[in-house]
């Protein structure tokens, strides 16, 4: 028996089978051709059964699939950890694998902590955002804010040690360096769009005050980009507008094929941890870091990025977008949010989106709303007409019946 994710067993709606996938369409068994809205789980930039995709794997397939990491290297890991560190802003240059976002997370904050351990300092406390999503692995959980994932630690006493939550607001962020600067080792953030935590947008001028205060109190400034990364905002990557001193990429690093993540670090952040004192290695190695289907596929999937000139599709999208919505407006929506290749509309109670998932399916569009939160993120290569037909999917629920 298959175990669904996020899922009551119980109750759960029957999934929809798909047996094939091209571009922007799902394929089901019982005949629909749905358009992907959510690009599975926002990780399908290039669209399903991309050819030049296939082909480097079916490549690298016929030479090796896997090797591990540990004593051994291959091309394709030393190529992709080269491509991101020219490709990647400022001196973002030291990439560790892993084979999820959550543990690219993990491995993030573990490297802030013993960024410090390292250098004697007992900096331990971990500023991160209200409503953040970060993983659903333990610290990851632990640095989120979402009452969901909350039951697991309700039997350590409910309370999490050692992380500080803020809005996203100017001055709830400098009165906790005020309060706090001198135990952080780290602010972590979804920059400028938080996803999991319900679409949220907000903006660049308090990365940059966070970026300063960072550097006046010598706390390390996280990025997790595993959503917002590679064109999802409208920018290339968030860290093209404020450098942070640790990245975190994954979803779309293999332009959704393989699952697989990296954590980049900067300059100072390797110094840390390069010594001669071995116990100031950094104790990490998933199994399946670095495999070389998934490296083959970022590479490739980079390359796409590149030549394809993703960033004015993106603009693109966020322009019909905006055009499609002017002047929608309904009794049931809170608000509607848009940013680059993401619209959300929040509904006021979390009752108006039952149902919607079998009202898309029904049009021709496969789309996954959560809580109250009802939005696309298309893959970069639709086209106008299909866009355009998600949205008017979307603005038809809240007309119906009228
Ligand atoms: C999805 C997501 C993660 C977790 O990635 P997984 O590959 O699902 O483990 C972490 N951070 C953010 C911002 C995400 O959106």
């Amino acid at each position: 028996m298959l175990w669904y994710p996020y899922a009551q067993m119980k109750t759960i709606e029957p999934p929809i089978k798909i047996v094939s996938a091209q571009g922007v369409h799902l394929y089901t068994e019982d005949g629909h051709d749905l358009i992907d809205s959510i690009s599975s789980w926002w990780s399908v930039i290039h669209g399903y059964n991309n050819s030049r995709i296939n082909n480097v794997i079916k490549e690298q397939l016929d030479k090796f699939a896997h090797v591990m990491l540990g004593g051994i290297s291959h091309e394709p890991v030393r190529k992709l950890s080269d491509k991101l560190a020219s490709w990647l802003p400022g001196d973002l240059n030291y990439c560790f694998f892993s084979d999820s976002g959550s543990v690219a997370v993990e491995v993030a904050l573990k490297m802030a902590l013993q960024f410090n351990t390292n250098r004697g300092s007992d900096r331990s406390v971990i500023l991160a955002l209200r409503h953040a999503y970060h993983g659903d692995t333990f610290k990851a959980m632990e640095v989120g804010d979402d009452d969901d994932y909350h039951f697991a630690f309700a039997g350590c006493g409910g309370k999490k040690r050692g992380v500080i939550h803020i809005p996203t607001e100017t001055a709830a962020l400098e009165n906790a360096f005020d309060v706090y600067g001198e135990q952080l080792s780290c602010f972590i953030v979804e920059p400028l769009l938080q996803g999991a935590g319900g679409m949220r947008m907000y903006d660049i001028s308090f990365l940059e005050r966070a970026r300063r205060l960072c550097d006046q109190n010598d706390v390390l400034l996280i990025f997790d980009e595993v959503a917002t990364g590679f064109g999802r905002t409208g920018n290339r990557f968030v860290a093209d507008l404020v450098l942070p001193d640790i990245l975190v990429l994954g979803k779309a690093l293999t332009g959704g094929y393989i699952g697989h993540a990296v954590t980049v670090a900067n300059q100072r952040v390797w110094d840390g941890f390069y010594s001669d004192n071995p116990a100031h290695a950094l104790m990490h190695g998933p199994t399946f870091m670095g495999n070389a289907l998934a490296c083959r596929a970022a590479l490739e999937s980079i390359k796409l990025f590149e030549e394809g000139n993703y960033i004015e599709k993106i603009k693109q999208i966020e322009q019909i977008t905006r055009r499609e919505l002017r002047g929608f407006s309904s009794d049931k929506i809170e608000e509607i949010r848009i940013m680059g290749g993401c619209v959300c509309m929040e509904v006021k109670d979390a009752k108006y989106l039952e149902g919607y998932r079998r009202w898309a399916y029904e049009r021709g569009v496969f789309s996954r709303p959560f809580l109250k939160y009802l939005y696309a993120m298309v893959p970069y290569i639709i086209e106008e007409w299909e866009l355009v037909k998600v949205l008017d999917v979307m603005k038809s629920w809240f007309s119906r019946g009228k």
